[in-house]
């Protein structure tokens, strides 16, 4: 049964296989009004099988087992009922933590269906009161729950299909006639029929990418497609379906869509065609992968079809043409820029000589142009090549920052004057272009360390970066932050033997700063029956906290969004008095006691 507000119109935030940044969203995200504290019912018989409360993530969650060996999950909870209530707390004093991962046996927690076993909320990393319910098999592979027939969702709307990208993957493959990534905006022809404005030509091996979403009734929420089915004459040149995720490949999606095209616009664009590094099962394709060779002067149908999960489905249709390159060009040609497009770097210039020097360490290569548009020419260089060093344009020379090939699947160091990186077997999806930096900050306060290109490459799994430094640090309270839009986050990382180690699965700028000062602790509740306080710190971050009364510990809530803990079950009616004792540390190990009397 619907986990919450049953036999009712429900409706959703959010469905399974929604594009988050680094994962498919695995579940329904069921709105609640913008309330907390509505009843959360057991969706079948079963036993709680797992109770986990974490400060961000799923918050508190519970997980039931059933007969059928699947499994559901209830996140971001207000709180649990009471018998749940009592063996979390029987082990969360025990650990003297307030956040536990937790297997309760077979017969500790029996629930029928319908019984109610939490109350909704807003914990963990939610940015909303909703319930966050999940289906999974027995190996928690996620499955789909709106493929249980729930009659409280109803859906009639279609997908909707905003953008069509069309990509060279070879040196030679050319897009209206130029070798780019090409954006069309597509025209909405009916409720569910699409078409592109204009033939577009193709030549050589080309992929195809679209921005679409799904949209259900009632809501304005950007949700997750379940299918696509991807048409060229008659040929199924590519096929997705979400039925079914795994968490071991779930941050594949970083591969799945298109990530530089997210950094800079924060669309996420399907890619129709799988690309290299992706392990995800939720593909049907020939040996080309998606990608599909034009080599044959002649007009090609092409055709998607989006489905959501109840069958609802649009229909986008465009016409491709393909036609041999001709050297001039009446495509729009910056006249001085470098850009990189599937480890091809694309050279634009207006020079008179019309050819170009690339220069590499051990020898120099003489480049003629491509293509040209009223004297603004296009070069074309192979990354993998050879390293390049700087490019001579005849009046100007532009020096490039030299970037090493790094392979995937390999380990593999790169080595600069302060910083060693060492890639992981698997750090990496595909090949990289590699580069470190460090340099200071405009008023020269800051040493910045600039790893890799963060526009570019996401990451598989971690890098481990080792960093020498001139500066005197104290070591205990130094750590790695990352810079992004003038904030620092905690990065970790330790000293061993004037070296400062660190690990991350972003590249981008870092820095090493010192937390010394301490967290804050601000009453706002002392009393008998209730204790309430802000805690907060600057830099670093908060490791952890415990309350004591009488140097007893007392179980505390928290919410890292609104930076206040509060007592759970305490009542010191018994006491005379309490000496109560906050005990608050950073992630740098700065500590704060607040101690006061409970009259
Ligand atoms: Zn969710």
């Amino acid at each position: 049964m619907f986990p919450i507000r049953p036999n009712q119109p429900n409706t959703l935030a959010g469905n399974m296989g929604e594009l988050r940044t680094s994962h498919f969203h695995a579940g329904l995200d069921i709105r609640t009004g913008g309330r907390k504290g509505l009843p959360v019912y057991a969706a079948a018989d079963g036993y709680i099988s797992r109770i986990s409360i974490s400060e961000g993530g799923y918050g508190k969650a519970l997980y039931i087992s059933h007969p059928n060996g699947e499994i559901t999950v209830y996140a971001h909870l207000e709180k649990f009922t009471e018998d749940i209530t009592k063996y979390t707390q029987n082990q969360q004093y025990a650990e003297k933590s307030l956040h536990v991962k937790l297997f309760p046996n077979k017969n500790d927690l029996i629930f029928k269906k319908g019984d109610i076993i939490a109350y909704s909320g807003n914990s963990g990393s939610s940015g909303g009161p909703h319930l966050h319910f999940e289906i999974r098999d027995k190996n928690h592979v996620i499955l789909n729950p709106l493929k249980y027939n729930f009659e409280e969702i109803k859906d009639s709307t279609s997908p909707i299909v905003k953008k069509l990208a069309i990509l060279p993957f070879t040196i030679d493959s050319r897009v209206n006639g130029i070798f780019q990534r090409k954006e069309i905006e597509i025209e909405q022809k009916s409720k569910v029929r699409y078409n592109a404005p204009d033939t577009i030509e193709v030549f050589g091996k080309i992929g195809f990418e679209l921005l679409t979403y799904d949209k259900l009734d009632g809501v304005n929420f950007k949700c997750g497609i379940s299918e696509i089915d991807f048409y060229i004459g008659n040929d199924l040149v590519f096929n997705q379906k979400i039925d079914s995720l795994k968490f071991s490949t779930q941050r594949n999606i970083l591969v799945h869509y298109n990530y530089e095209r997210y950094i800079e616009t924060g669309n996420k664009f399907h890619k129709m065609y799988i690309d290299n590094g992706n392990m995800l099962d939720i593909y049907n394709t020939n040996e080309h992968k998606g990608k599909f060779i034009f080599d044959e002067s002649c007009i090609y149908n092409a055709l998607v079809k989006i489905s959501d999960v109840y069958g609802n489905e649009s229909i986008f249709e465009f016409v491709l043409k393909c036609t041999s390159p001709t050297f001039n060009t009446t495509q729009q040609i910056d006249t001085q820029k470098i850009s990189q497009l599937n480890n091809v770097l694309v050279i634009q210039n207006n020079n008179k000589d019309s050819t170009i020097q690339i220069l590499s360490p051990h020898n120099n290569h003489s480049i003629s142009p491509k293509y040209v548009n009223n004297n603004n020419f296009t070069y074309l260089w192979k990354m993998n090549n050879s390293s390049i060093q700087s490019i001579d344009l005849c009046d100007s020379l532009i020096v490039m920052n030299p970037q090493e090939q790094v392979p995937p699947n390999t380990v593999f160091d790169f080595y600069d004057d302060k910083i060693k990186t060492h890639f992981r077997k698997n750090s990496l999806f595909d090949t990289i272009y590699y580069s470190t930096d460090n340099y200071y900050n405009a008023d020269s306060t800051m040493e910045i360390f600039s790893i890799g290109n963060p526009k570019l490459y996401p990451l598989r799994n971690s890098i481990d970066l080792t960093i020498l430094s001139n500066k005197n640090f104290d070591v205990n309270k130094t750590h790695a932050y990352k810079i992004s839009e003038n904030k620092y986050s905690f990065s970790g990382g330790v000293w061993k033997e004037h070296q400062f180690h660190f690990s991350t699965r972003e590249f981008g700028e870092y820095t090493l700063l010192t937390d010394s000062i301490a967290p804050s602790i601000t009453p706002i509740t002392l009393s008998k029956s209730n204790l309430k306080f802000k805690i907060k710190d600057d830099l670093s971050g908060i490791k952890n906290f415990n309350v004591l009364v009488n140097e007893k510990w007392i179980l505390m809530d928290y919410d890292y969004k609104t930076n206040q803990i509060w007592s759970v079950d305490f009542n010191s009616s018994n006491n005379e008095q309490g000496i109560i004792k906050v005990i608050v540390t950073d992630n740098a190990d700065n500590e704060t006691i607040y101690t006061s009397i409970i009259k």
